[in-house]
């Protein structure tokens, strides 16, 4: 290979985020995503996948996306909106109106698209952006995307949007995660819900983490405090955690939808995502509504509810949630880098959190709990930890 000539500033910004415990890189899986990933030929028990309802390696799923190949292909070829929109996702999408009670969806390839393409297209200079300050990135992005005036409020804190919303004095998009993808907490969407149709904004919610493991059906956060399409005009959510495959959805009116067609550049401009995944989502759906989805809900909620009451014993705090989202604040980054290394040398993977993707002196153990544990993997990793913090305070 030829000699690159890295520039100083980019070789600066590396060695600062080394020397700040901030340094990050990926890491190879020789495994399908499930509890055990095999990394560096060495297995370990996982607790950091977004997989929580262990559907990304079912085989009943596998099997769909296999035949839906042979039937649609393996590529769209083209934009929705060109000749890429096939039966398959035709198909998905009703399903979805109909499993969340909105009259229209939109498919998108990723969620961080979907965010993308709904707030830069409902915000511009005379409708302004107003969103929680833990939001997820891609829905910053898309403010950023925007020319909007673009505020955050208080971690979600009501009040605190209510005086934002006052100060900028026009109607604009409020949005929101329904779960908070590094805390694990759910937003107070029928309080949101309220202020947005008092002030006349459009409110955005992102429910990446919910749908599917959380509320009745698995419809989640909206179900969860009874909340319809009118007080939540646009839902957005992803197929690549609990349901186990890829892909994103933005569910809303038929002219809010006709309206996102015309004027959101990331669902304009982009090919659509591969039938088959339209397929294999489908069938993941359905898997969800069914009793299997139910039971798989249930040991996700007995999951969370054992390693809460261990950590009871523990010398740091678990943050408040009850998500499959459970992170353990730790605080400074080289001591969540520390137990995080402790972990996978005792064969546990469960990754430390760092700024920037949670603010200064908030790092933390994100551990994910997925249904395909058994209750004696949640237990091991437990008396892990037990062990763990019993080592460093001798
Ligand atoms: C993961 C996530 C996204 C992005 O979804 P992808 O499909 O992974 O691009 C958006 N919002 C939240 C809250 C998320 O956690």
């Amino acid at each position: 290979m030829p000699a690159f000539n890295t520039p100083d500033w980019m070789l600066t910004a590396l060695d600062e985020r080394r020397q700040q415990h901030l340094f990050r890189s990926t890491k190879v899986m020789a495994s399908p995503q499930s509890t055990r990933l095999t990394q560096d030929d060495k297995e370990y028990l996982a607790f950091c996948s977004n997989d929580y309802l262990g559907l990304a390696n079912h085989p009943l799923l596998k099997q769909t996306m296999a035949d839906a190949a042979q039937q649609f292909g393996v590529g769209s070829g083209a934009s929705h909106l060109v000749c890429g929109h096939l039966d398959a996702h035709a198909a998905l999408e009703q399903e979805l109106c109909e499993w969340l009670g909105y009259e229209r969806v939109l498919l998108f390839s990723t969620g961080y698209m979907a965010n993308l393409a709904v707030i830069s297209a409902l915000a511009n200079k005379q409708r302004p952006v107003l969103m929680d300050k833990l939001n997820h990135a891609s829905l910053i992005d898309g403010a950023r995307l925007s020319d909007a005036i673009f505020k955050r409020y208080l971690h979600n804190n009501v009040e605190s949007a209510a005086k934002h919303m006052a100060s900028l004095g026009q109607a604009g998009v409020l949005a929101s995660d329904g779960i908070f993808s590094m805390d694990g907490d759910r937003a107070p969407l029928a309080a949101l819900a309220n202020l947005a149709q008092q002030q006349d904004w459009l409110l955005v919610v992102d429910d990446a983490h919910g749908l599917g493991c959380m509320g009745e059906d698995g419809k989640g956060t909206l179900a969860l405090e009874n909340l319809s399409s009118e007080q939540v005009p646009f839902l957005m959510g992803t197929f690549g955690k609990a349901f186990g495959v890829a892909g994103a959805f933005v569910a809303c009116s038929n002219d809010m939808a006709d309206y996102l067609t015309q004027f959101a550049r990331p669902y304009i401009y982009t090919t659509a995502m591969p039938p088959a995944v339209a397929a294999t989502v489908q069938a993941s759906l359905q898997l969800i509504r069914a009793p299997e989805g139910e039971q798989r809900r249930q040991t996700l909620a007995q999951h969370v509810a054992l390693l809460r009451q261990r950590a009871a014993a523990w010398p740091y705090d678990m943050m408040p949630s009850d998500s499959a989202i459970q992170p353990l604040l730790i605080g400074s980054s080289e001591q969540a880098l520390g137990i995080s290394a402790a972990l996978q040398q005792r064969g546990i993977l469960c990754k430390a959190i760092r700024p920037p993707t949670v603010p200064p002196h908030t790092a933390r153990l994100r551990i994910t709990l997925s249904a395909e544990h058994s209750r004696e993997d949640v237990e091991h990793l437990c008396d892990t930890l037990d062990a763990i913090f019993h080592d460093v305070s001798e």
